[in-house]
C-alpha cells in the first residue's frame, strides 16, 4: 500500500520515534485533548477527551484499548500506521494508559494486519499486542470487548457502556489507533503545533485511505477540511462518477457536487461523514448497482445475526438490491428496497443495520437514472438484461 501526502502536511506519517515518554496527570490529558479539539478518526469522530473523561468517573482502574481491528474492507490506514510508524501508536497508547493509570494497555490488532512491528515497538512500552480475529463489526467496541474477554466477537449490550464495563468488568477506554497516533503527537509537540492544520472547528490531519479508479490507491495524509478534489489528486488523475465516502456504511457524493471539503457541514446533505477517512472512487466501468448489491450482501453476511433486523431485513434488502443490479423487469423493486431500509432502520442492537440501510438509501438517491434503466432492462455499463 504507497502512502502519499498533500504538500507540507505530512505529520503522522513522517513522524520519528520517541525517546522517554512524557508522563501526563488525568487532568493534563484530557485538558490536551480538549484543547485540541481532537475527535476520533476510527469513524463516529466522537470528541476524544469526552471518552477519555468517561473513564476516570468510576473507582477501578480502566483498561486502556488501542483499535487496529480495520474491519472496513475499504480501509488501509490501521496496516500503514502499524507497518511504516507502529512505535507512534504504541506510544500513544502507553501515553494514555500511564496518565490514567490503566490497569493494561492493550493494542488489538486485526487478522488483515501483520502485527510484528507493533509487537516490537510494544516490547519496551508496557503494551500487549492482541493479535484478534475479524469481520466487518469485529472493531465495534463492544464486540471488541467481548473478544478480548474470550467470547465471540459480536456486539453487546448497547445499554452497558465499555467505559463502565468493559474487559474484566473493569472501564475501558477504546480509541482508535490513528486517534492514539495523533493523541501521542499531541503529547509531543503541543496544542499549538497540532491546530496549525485543518480547520479551527475540526483541527489536525487525518489518514485517508483511497481505492477504487484511481491510478495510484493508497493511504493520503491530509489537513481536516480539506477539498475532496484536492485528496483525490494524491492518487493521480481522476473522473469519477461518484465517491463513496465513509466505506461499506457511507454514502455516495456525486463528481457533480461543487467543491466539496471534507467536513461533517459539507457532506451532510449527501448523508455522508469523514468517518474513517475512506474514500472510494467509482469510475466510469462500474456499475453503481451492482457494485452497492455486492456490498449490501457483503453487509448482510457479516452481521452478527442476533437481531431481528439482521437476520431477516439485511438479507431481503441485498436481495432485492441485486434483482434490481440483474435488472429483473419487477418495478415494484425500489419500494421494496425502501421497505426494508425503513424496517431495519433503529432497530438493532448496534449501528450496523443503520449503516447498511444508509449506503443502500444513497444508492437509490444517488443513480437513480441508474435505477430507472435497470428496471427497464438496460445497463449502460453491462448491458441488456441478463
Ligand atoms: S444489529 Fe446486527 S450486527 Fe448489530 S448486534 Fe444486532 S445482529 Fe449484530
Amino acid at each position: 500500500m504507497t502512502t502519499m501526502t498533500l504538500s507540507d502536511t505530512r505529520r503522522l506519517l513522517a513522524a520519528e520515534p520517541m525517546g522517554t515518554l512524557p508522563r501526563l496527570s488525568p487532568d493534563t490529558l484530557l485538558a490536551l485533548a480538549d484543547d485540541a479539539g481532537l475527535t476520533g478518526r476510527g469513524g463516529a469522530g466522537f470528541p476524544t477527551a469526552i471518552k477519555v473523561r468517561a473513564v476516570t468517573q468510576g473507582r477501578r482502574a480502566p483498561v486502556v484499548v488501542g483499535n487496529a481491528m480495520e474491519g472496513e474492507p475499504l480501509s488501509y490506514k490501521d496496516a500503514v500506521l502499524l507497518t511504516r510508524v507502529p512505535y507512534l501508536v504504541v506510544d500513544g497508547l502507553a501515553i494514555v494508559a500511564r496518565a490514567l493509570g490503566a490497569h493494561e494497555a492493550v493494542l488489538a490488532v486485526g487478522p488483515e494486519i501483520d502485527p510484528t512491528a507493533a509487537i516490537e515497538a510494544a516490547r519496551t512500552r508496557g503494551v500487549q499486542v492482541a493479535h484478534l480475529e475479524g469481520g466487518f463489526v469485529a472493531g465495534q467496541e463492544s464486540a471488541l470487548v467481548n473478544q478480548l474477554d474470550g467470547r465471540p466477537a459480536i456486539p453487546g449490550d448497547p445499554l452497558v457502556r465499555v467505559t463502565t464495563r468493559g474487559v474484566y468488568g473493569r472501564p475501558t477506554l477504546v480509541l482508535n489507533a490513528e486517534t492514539l497516533a495523533q493523541l501521542g503527537l499531541i503529547a509531543r509537540h503541543g496544542v499549538a503545533w497540532f491546530r496549525e492544520a485543518g480547520l479551527p472547528e475540526d483541527p489536525g490531519t487525518s489518514l485517508f485511505s483511497i481505492s477504487g479508479s484511481v491510478e495510484h490507491a493508497g493511504v493520503v495524509e491530509a489537513p481536516r477540511g480539506s477539498l475532496l478534489g484536492d485528496v483525490l489528486a494524491s492518487a493521480g488523475p481522476v473522473h469519477p462518477v461518484a465517491v463513496l465516502v465513509g466505506g461499506f456504511h457511507g454514502a455516495w457524493v456525486p463528481a457533480t457536487a461543487p467543491a466539496t471539503r471534507l467536513t461533517a457541514h459539507d457532506l451532510k446533505p449527501y448523508g455522508a461523514a469523514v468517518g474513517a477517512g475512506v474514500l472510494h472512487v467509482l469510475g466510469h466501468d462500474t456499475c453503481p448497482i451492482r457494485m452497492a448489491a455486492g456490498i449490501a450482501g457483503y453487509l448482510a453476511e457479516e452481521s452478527a445475526a442476533q437481531c431481528g433486523p439482521c437476520i431477516n431485513g439485511l438479507p431481503r434488502m441485498a436481495d432485492a438490491l441485486e434483482r434490481l443490479a440483474d435488472r429483473v423487469p419487477d418495478p415494484g423493486l425500489p419500494s421494496e428496497i425502501d421497505r426494508m431500509r425503513l424496517l431495519v432502520t433503529g432497530r438493532g442492537a448496534c449501528a450496523h443495520p443503520d449503516g447498511t440501510a444508509r449506503m443502500v438509501a444513497s444508492t437509490m438517491r444517488v443513480f437513480a437514472d441508474h435505477v430507472s434503466r435497470h428496471l427497464a432492462g438496460h445497463c449502460e455499463i453491462e448491458g441488456g438484461r441478463r
